[in-house]
């Protein structure tokens, strides 16, 4: 359990129930959630545990998200829900907790706090999802849809008013894909591959996507103007080009924003520690440094 510091002057019951975290993945060596998630990130957090801190504030959706889960325990049902599962795989036990399974419709449900940019649907819930349903598949539970109710935290009225692709309403039931089921072992091999040998000592880098790599975007703008008139990603080079050509012939600029790293930079726990990110912060500062020190050019 890392240190929680209370920064802001919190109540001390929110801060005692963040301290006193039930998250439990039971008897298992690792769970859904961590499976899907970076090795290097989990690796870190077992080596560092003691010497994380973490701010009770930032843990506040995770806390809402606990209460949510206790109050639907008032909800008389008849459903299968928030049981824990497992299942061996290639000597590793992985355990796994789903919300609802619906026995009728033979639907499996998610809660999920998000925000509105989510409504398109994520890979996370996907991964997680079809997890689950293996493992309820190993339990005799047939699955045949997934569905996410996405309870948005930075839903706008206004913004529903005015943009016909927003969500609608402040909670919202996405459909995820399925996978076949073999598909789904595979990847369970993979994943469970990649964790064992970050576990042995063996470096496992987190990729773009687990350092929620935002990509770098190429902005028209109008020579003194500060509003993009169009923005591209940098993953297709024909795009940018034609970007590039458009600006020379209308006698408008493209303005470079760089990607970030939003994870490393304001979410991950054990940046700290982290030897990827510690290097590629040395790289910026020296091509800062180089920059600042190049002679000016006319
Ligand atoms: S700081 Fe970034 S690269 Fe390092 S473990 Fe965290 S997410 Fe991965």
């Amino acid at each position: 359990m890392p240190i929680i510091t209370n920064k802001h002057g919190l109540p001390d019951a929110l801060v005692r129930a963040v301290t006193n975290d039930p998250y439990n993945a039971g008897a298992s060596d690792i769970s859904v959630t961590a499976l899907i998630d970076s090795p290097q990130v989990r690796t870190l957090r077992r080596k560092h545990d003691a010497a994380i801190t973490v701010d009770a504030s930032e843990r506040m959706w995770a806390l809402t998200g606990q209460a949510l889960h206790h109050i639907l325990e008032r909800a008389e049902t008849n459903e299968l829900v928030e049981q824990r599962l497992f299942a061996t795989v290639d000597g590793w036990v992985l355990s796994g907790q789903f919300d609802r399974l619906h026995l009728g419709t033979k639907t499996l449900q998610d809660y999920k706090y998000c925000k509105t940019y989510k409504a398109k649907g994520d890979d996370a819930w996907i991964r997680q999802l079809n997890i689950l349903r293996w493992l309820l598949a190993q339990h005799g539970h047939e699955v045949e849809r997934l569905q996410i109710c996405a309870i948005f935290r930075d839903w706008s009225r206004n913004k529903a008013r005015r943009e016909p692709s927003y969500p609608q309403q402040e909670v919202q039931m996405i459909d995820v894909p399925v996978w076949p089921l073999d598909e789904t072992y595979e990847y369970i091999r993979e994943r469970i591959a990649l964790h064992k040998a970050a576990r042995a000592g063996t470096s496992v880098t987190c990729t773009d996507e687990e350092r929620w790599y935002t990509g770098t975007k190429y902005a028209l703008v109008k020579p003194g103007g500060k509003r993009a008139l169009r923005v591209v990603e940098d993953t297709d080079p024909t795009v940018v080009s034609a970007l590039i050509q458009e600006a020379k012939e209308r006698g408008y600029l493209v303005d470079e924003r760089l990607g970030e790293f939003r994870r490393c930079e304001d979410y991950c726990e054990v940046s700290a520690f982290c030897p990827q990110w510690q290097a590629m912060q040395q790289t910026l500062a020296r091509q800062d440094k180089e920059l600042a020190d190049a002679p000016a050019t006319e």
